[in-house]
């Protein structure tokens, strides 16, 4: 294997805990992953280099969003089309920034600057930016507008702007931040502060360590029998890295036990769902570390308002029950319906998991759906209406798959269709769904959950993935910035 910069590093942090793993065992686990594989691969070419364009297809292609999977995709077309005439559209200056890294910086590993990287430096030569914000999607014309008057047209329009956090579904909140978090001063205001935390935005990531901090002094302060309470939630409807909210729990826990204050905190996790991870071969072990750490659950508790003054968080606790109705014809008929009633929790440290959706301008246009993500078909990635429309990361409304890795499996599917509809030729590329949640279960162990839409484990390492291991931390923690910033972003990874 050829050694690089990433691969030193990992081995350098292997010869340090040789209690726990060899070298040569760590590089055996490495080189026999396709995933690592491609990490090391990226990373040893360099970012520059470029495949050789060889689609000769024409037409003026505008992407909406220059966050990951939208600088990803341009950067993949202008690899592959000769004579490329590709435009994004991004308002954040930072919009490339590595997002999974906030959930290192909320538990004090990484720090900011691990994690921010300015657009301008990757967007592809020859490819246009213009730094505004798309208003208006006119799909029955081909344009957009930004900004509130200017108009782009275009022959192909592939939209990657996000997933918006809406804190303001949640009252006493306030603000909705576009993905990648900078228009954030409304929901500052509350959350950041005062125990009331959220690491979905690099400013509340950081904030939130402190949080951690702030609660682990109190602990350490505190002499009441009743214990210190934190609270995790997560909210109903599809998020980006679902696998977040549990993340952060296992941080806070791992850093209350390193101070010893762990018996002075309970850590309760409140979920609209019904379950903790949503496959099954991963779920039940997540259950049994729950078990182990002494974590409490209550299932099917939505969060509906923070008091912020007060301490408290009130959730829709919430149930199926069978009611009778009369049909058209007066015939009494049975359904199903949902009820709920509020149950309020105290708090000294919250984690909020907002709700998501793509950014209304988007989502309520003629190419969203009424869950506010873009129709498309969930394997060829084309809008349902608009056959020159595609939608790639989060904004796609296809089931589950909301994350990096996601985004690195269905940039390639675009690429490929949108040269082959160009080309005037059947588009045969398909998402089959893959995700990944490299799920952090303490300062130094990772279950890496892959899966796809046969809601089934995928792994891509020749070990059982329901384990949670130190080889997955250093793959998390090395490797996947890595392959993200040099490999995706360059449009090879
Ligand atoms: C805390 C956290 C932890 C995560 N952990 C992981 C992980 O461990 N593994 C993993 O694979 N993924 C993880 N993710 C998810 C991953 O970061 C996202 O899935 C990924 O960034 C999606 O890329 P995207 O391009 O779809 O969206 P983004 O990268 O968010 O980019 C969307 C872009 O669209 C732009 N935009 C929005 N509206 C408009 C508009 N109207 N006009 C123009 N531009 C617009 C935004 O400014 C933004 O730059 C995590 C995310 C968070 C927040």
């Amino acid at each position: 294997m050829k050694k690089n910069k990433v691969l030193e590093e990992i081995l350098n942090e292997v010869d340090k805990h040789p209690e726990i793993m060899s070298r040569r065992e760590a590089l055996k686990y490495l080189t026999m992953s396709p995933l690592a594989a491609s990490v090391i691969a990226t990373a040893s070419v360099g970012a520059s280099t470029a495949s050789a364009a060889s689609a000769d297809v024409k037409g003026k292609i505008v992407i909406i969003g220059g966050g990951l999977a939208g600088m990803s995709t341009a950067a993949r077309l202008n690899n592959s089309i000769s004579d490329a005439d590709i435009t994004v559209i991004e308002p954040d200056p930072i919009s490339v920034s590595y997002q999974p890294g906030q959930t290192l910086i909320a538990g004090g590993v990484w720090k900011i600057d691990d994690i921010v990287y300015k657009r301008d430096d990757f967007v592809p030569s020859g490819v246009k930016l213009i730094k505004g914000s798309v208003t208006s999607v006119d799909p029955d014309n081909n344009k957009v507008i930004v900004d509130g008057s200017q108009e782009v047209t275009y022959d192909q329009l592939i939209v990657a702007a996000g997933a918006n956090l809406n804190y303001r579904a949640i009252k006493g909140l306030e603000g909705e931040i576009t993905s990648s978090g900078k228009d954030n001063a409304a929901t500052k205001k509350v959350i950041t502060q005062n125990g009331v935390h959220s690491i979905y935005f690099q400013d509340g990531a950081v904030a939130a360590w402190e949080g951690i901090q702030e609660l682990i002094a109190k602990a350490k302060a505190h002499t009441g029998s009743e214990k210190l309470q934190a609270l995790f939630t997560n909210p109903r409807g599809a998020i980006k890295c679902g696998g977040a909210p549990l993340k952060i729990m296992y941080l806070t826990h791992a850093r209350l036990v390193e101070a010893g204050v762990r018996d002075k905190v309970e850590l309760t996790f409140n979920t609209n769902n019904g379950a903790l991870f949503g496959i099954p071969d991963y779920n039940a072990p997540i259950v049994k570390q729950f078990e182990e750490r002494g974590f409490k659950v209550n299932y099917k508790h939505n969060l509906a308002e923070i008091d912020s003054a007060a301490k408290t968080a009130t959730f829709n606790k919430w149930w199926m029950e069978k009611k009778e109705f009369e049909d058209e014809m007066g015939d009494p008929v049975i359904k199903e319906v949902e009820v709920s009633e509020p149950v309020t929790f105290k708090y000294d440290f919250i984690h909020v998991a907002p709700p998501m959706k793509t950014p209304d301008v988007i989502g309520k246009s003629k190419i969203g759906s009424a869950g506010s993500w873009v129709t498309v078909n969930k394997e060829t990635l084309q809008s349902s209406f608009f056959p020159n429309v595609w939608a790639v990361g989060d904004c796609a409304g296809v089931p589950m798959g909301k994350t990096g890795g996601s985004a690195r499996k269905q940039y390639k599917v675009v690429v490929e269709n949108v040269i082959a509809a160009m080309g005037g030729k059947e588009t045969t590329a398909k998402y089959d769904g893959y995700t990944v949640c490299p799920l952090i279960t303490g300062l130094g162990t990772v279950m890496l959950a892959e899966f796809n839409w046969s809601k089934k484990p995928t792994p891509s390492f020749p070990l059982d993935p329901t384990k949670e291991r130190w080889i997955m931390w250093l793959l998390k923690v090395y490797m996947l910035k890595p392959m993200t910033i040099h490999g995706m972003l360059s449009g090879r990874a």
